[in-house]
C-alpha cells in the first residue's frame, strides 16, 4: 500500500515535471498574493480560489464552473481572471481588490446544492479575504446557496435580499463603452446607423442587443443557441449569420460576448471591423494579438475597462452610485483613448499601466 502511494506520488510528481506550468513561478510573475484548493470528494468539490491582491479591499471576483481538461487549466484559468479583476476594481475605482474562485464540474455532478454547500464553506474558511460572485455557470439561485455557508457571497437573488443578475448592468456598461469608443474613433456622438456584430447573445449580449437597437444600431449577432437568435432577430431586427462566421462580419464595432481567447491567431485574420469593444473576459489569447489589432488599426477596448458593470452592480447596492461608477469607468476608459492616441501605445497596455500605477503605486 505504502508503495503504490509512493509511485502514486512520484508518477504525479514526473507528470508535473513535464507537463506542468510552474506555479511559484507564474503566481510572481503576475504579482500573486496567495492561491487556495479545496478537495472535497464527498461534495464532488475541486475549487480553486486564487487572491490577487486585497490592496483597495477583499478580493471580489465572480465563481467560474465549467468543465476543464486538465488541472493545470483551471489554475491558469482562475490566475488570469484574478489579476484582470484586481485591475478592473482599480480602473473603475472600486474599494476592492481582485480574486477569482474556478470550480472543476465534474461530468456528472450528483447533488448541486451540497457542491455549491461544501464551496461556501471553503469561502468561509477564507475569513473575509475574497467576496465570491456569479460567472460563468453559475447563477444568483447559486449564490443563495453559498450563502448558507459564509457571508462573504455577492450577487445573491433578489429574492432572498440580494443584488440579483448583473449582467444587464454589465451590459448598460459596455453600451456606454462602446458610444465611448465611436466618438473617439468615429468622432460620431450617436449610435444611429452604426453597425454592430454580437456574438454570444446570454446573459450580457441580449441585453446589450436591446440597448444598441434602442440607440438605433444596426444589429448582426451569433450564438451558438438558435432560440437566442431568434428572439433577437424577432425583437431587435437583427439579421443572423453563423456562429463560426461572424468574426468576419464587415462592421463598425464587433461586440464579443461569449467566450475567452477569441482574439487569436485564427480569427484576427477575418475582422472585418473598426473597433473590438465586448464583455467577454480575456478577449486576447496572447499579448502579440493587442499588438497586431493595434497595427492594423482596429481599435481593441480593454475587455477589463469595459465591463465593469457586473462588479459595481454587485459591490454597490444604490443605483444613483451604480450610475456614478458606470460614468467614471466611461471617463476613465476615454482617458485611456486619449493617451493612447497621444502615446502610440495600444490601450490595452495603457490600461495596464493606468491600473499599475493604482496598484502599486
Ligand atoms: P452566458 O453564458 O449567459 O452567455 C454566453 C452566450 O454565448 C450563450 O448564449 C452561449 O450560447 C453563447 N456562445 C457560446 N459559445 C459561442 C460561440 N462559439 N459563438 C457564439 N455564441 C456562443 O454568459 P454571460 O454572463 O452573458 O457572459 C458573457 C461573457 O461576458 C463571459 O465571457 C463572461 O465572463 C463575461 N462577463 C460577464 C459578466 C456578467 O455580468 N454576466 C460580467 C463581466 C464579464
Amino acid at each position: 500500500m505504502i508503495q503504490t502511494n509512493t509511485q502514486q506520488v512520484s508518477d504525479f510528481i514526473a507528470r508535473r515535471k513535464t507537463t506542468c506550468l510552474d506555479l511559484f513561478s507564474e503566481a510572481q510573475a503576475q504579482g500573486f498574493g496567495d492561491i487556495h484548493f479545496k478537495s472535497d470528494p464527498a461534495n464532488q468539490l475541486q475549487a480553486i480560489i486564487a487572491i490577487h491582491s486585497t490592496r483597495l479591499g477583499p478580493a471580489a471576483g465572480g465563481c467560474r464552473c465549467r468543465h476543464y481538461a486538465t488541472t493545470d487549466d483551471a489554475i491558469e484559468d482562475a490566475l488570469r481572471l484574478a489579476r484582470g479583476m484586481s485591475y478592473k476594481a482599480a480602473l473603475a475605482g472600486l474599494p476592492s481588490g481582485g480574486g477569482k474562485a474556478v470550480l472543476i464540474l465534474p461530468d456528472e455532478l450528483h447533488d448541486r446544492e451540497a457542491f455549491f454547500e461544501s464551496f461556501g464553506a471553503f469561502v468561509e474558511s477564507l475569513g473575509g479575504r475574497y467576496l465570491t460572485a456569479v460567472d460563468s455557470g453559475t447563477s444568483p439561485l447559486d449564490m443563495d446557496i453559498i450563502a448558507r455557508r459564509t457571508r462573504h457571497v455577492l450577487g445573491a437573488s433578489r429574492s432572498s435580499g440580494g443584488s440579483g443578475d448583473p449582467s444587464p448592468t454589465t451590459a448598460r456598461g459596455v453600451r456606454m463603452g462602446i458610444e465611448a469608443a465611436v466618438k473617439h474613433l468615429m468622432k460620431r456622438d450617436s449610435l444611429e446607423d452604426i453597425h454592430v456584430a454580437i456574438q454570444g447573445l446570454g446573459h450580457v449580449g441580449y441585453p446589450l442587443a436591446r440597448e444598441l437597437h434602442a440607440q438605433g444600431a444596426r444589429l448582426t449577432v451569433a450564438d451558438t443557441h438558435s432560440d437566442h437568435v431568434e428572439r433577437c432577430v424577432d425583437e431587435f431586427n437583427a439579421n443572423p449569420v453563423a456562429h463560426e462566421t461572424i468574426y468576419s462580419v464587415e462592421c463598425d464595432v464587433y461586440a464579443p460576448c461569449a467566450l475567452g481567447a477569441v482574439i487569436n491567431d485564427e480569427t484576427i485574420k477575418h475582422f472585418n471591423t473598426r473597433i473590438i469593444a465586448g464583455a467577454a473576459n480575456n478577449q486576447l489569447a496572447h499579448e502579440r494579438h493587442g499588438n497586431l489589432l493595434h497595427e492594423r488599426g482596429i481599435l481593441y477596448v480593454p475587455d477589463y475597462v469595459i465591463n465593469a458593470g457586473g462588479l459595481i452592480h454587485v459591490l454597490l447596492k444604490d443605483q444613483s452610485q451604480r450610475e456614478e461608477r458606470l460614468l467614471h469607468m466611461i471617463d476613465t476608459l476615454t482617458e485611456l483613448l486619449e493617451q493612447s492616441s497621444r502615446s502610440g501605445i495600444p490601450p490595452f497596455k495603457e490600461a495596464s499601466i493606468m491600473a499599475e500605477e493604482i496598484l502599486y503605486s
